[in-house]
């Protein structure tokens, strides 16, 4: 991967920043901003409603974004809702199945509070039966199996959610083995994509779920942008989270007919320049390749938590860097906490991490550091190894003897 050339596409690098906060959102291409800036320069106009001719441009390109993010997630471009972002999308998913007393749903310990909070209060205000799955055997590296899921996994299970990637530990479910018990007990599968769709390559297909949640601000997209992917059976069964205009086929003072398809979903101005963005991410990140992003951070990861190990008084987070894992790493320096770390880093290099829970509460009282969390340094496909060196050396030096 040509890698300098590929940084000069991301002016704010231009500012001198280490920009290790990707999990948190990710920088932006001059493709994008283009695509965005090129809608409101351009054929600024509402989609779906006037004739008129940006209007109708506006339409047919909003239309063209859908099939290009569906494209990329290998969906098809009715299977695909935009969202504002992941936290949306399983929101949708939670208030649309229909659950209700006595409907397990399984989730694990690793998630996102945006992937936990909506099953807590399913489970409060609607009676669903809602276990949280962890390693059988408790350790510090909050591994987990898919045997793990085996014993949970039954007839009675309406539905799993999980994450595919760990946003604080950057370990990777065993999801296709998950999916497989998920079909041979009838069950759905809603995979949190958050933290994968930016790094590898997405098939819903391939992976077996039913429901795949992402967000557009991680991969390279505006923020403010993000999709569910829904099985194409799936979709008229859902109930959408909002409804009004642009969502109606038919509307009456008692009544009113949806439209059906990813359009009911999306009821009100959708984010137009967003969608232009987004779809201008995925052909981007098409052009690179996400075999390459996936093996240059795989690259980087190893020699990021090699590195970590090696500087005495460094407590890594989670699983070791042999397996796959996204180029997502904890830590903590004994003796100084994560928001000390962080403002260091930023102070003397500009290097920008994330320090804190990481919206994951639970796994961080799990693993022991509590809601102070961790440092935490993720990569994406615009750092290099020399930054990552530069890192080492900044996280060394500010080590408190
Ligand atoms: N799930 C995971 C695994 C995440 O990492 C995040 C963002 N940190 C989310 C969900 C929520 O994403 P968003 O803030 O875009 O809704």
């Amino acid at each position: 991967m040509k890698v300098e050339e590929i940084r000069k596409d991301f002016p704010i690098l231009n500012t001198g920043v280490l920009y290790l906060d990707s999990a948190a959102t990710s920088l932006t291409p001059e493709p994008v901003l283009d695509a965005v800036l090129d809608y409101y320069r351009n054929y600024n106009a509402n989609i779906g409603r006037g004739v008129h001719r940006l209007a109708r441009i506006a339409s047919q390109r909003y239309e063209d974004a859908h099939s290009k993010v569906a494209e990329g997630i290998g969906a098809k471009s009715q299977e695909l809702i935009f969202t504002k972002n992941s936290t949306e999308a399983i929101n949708i998913v939670a208030s649309g199945i229909g659950l209700k007393k006595g409907d397990k749903v399984i989730t694990s310990l690793w998630e996102h509070h945006s992937n936990l909070l909506p099953w807590i209060r399913a489970k409060n205000e609607l009676g669903i039966d809602l276990e949280v799955v962890k390693p059988r055997i408790a350790s510090s590296e909050a591994k987990l199996e898919a045997s793990d899921f085996d014993a949970v996994i039954d007839e009675k299970t309406r539905l799993v959610a999980i994450t595919h990637v760990s946003n604080a530990l950057g370990s990777i479910m065993p999801v296709e083995e998950i999916a497989r018990m998920c079909d041979d007990n009838n069950a759905l599968l809603l995979l949190d994509a958050a933290q994968s769709a930016p790094h590898m390559r997405i098939n819903v297909k391939e992976l077996g779920c039913d429901f795949l949640a992402f967000s557009g601000h991680k991969m390279l997209g505006p923020t403010g942008t993000g999709g569910l992917y829904v099985k194409e059976e799936l979709m008229a069964e859902i109930e959408p989270l909002t409804v009004g205009g642009g969502a109606v086929e038919d509307a009456s003072f008692v009544d009113y007919r949806l439209k059906g398809g990813y359009e009911e979903f999306e009821s009100g101005t959708p984010n137009i320049a967003g969608a232009m963005g987004l779809s201008a991410a995925v052909a981007y990140l098409d052009r690179i390749g996400m075999d390459k992003v996936k093996s240059w951070e795989e690259k980087l990861a190893k020699q990021l938590i090699e590195g970590l190990q090696d500087i005495h008084g460094v407590k890594v987070y989670g699983y070791g860097s042999d397996a796959f894992r996204i180029g997502v790493v904890s830590f903590n320096l004994e003796g100084q906490t994560p928001n000390e770390v962080a403002l260091l880093l930023d102070k003397e290099a500009s290097i920008a991490v994330r320090s804190g829970h990481h919206c994951c509460i639970p796994l961080m009282n799990y693993l022991g550091p509590g809601a102070e969390g961790t440092v935490r340094a993720s990569l994406y496909l615009y750092n290099t190894e020399e930054e990552v060196e530069r890192f080492l050396e900044l996280v060394a030096q500010i080590k408190k003897e």
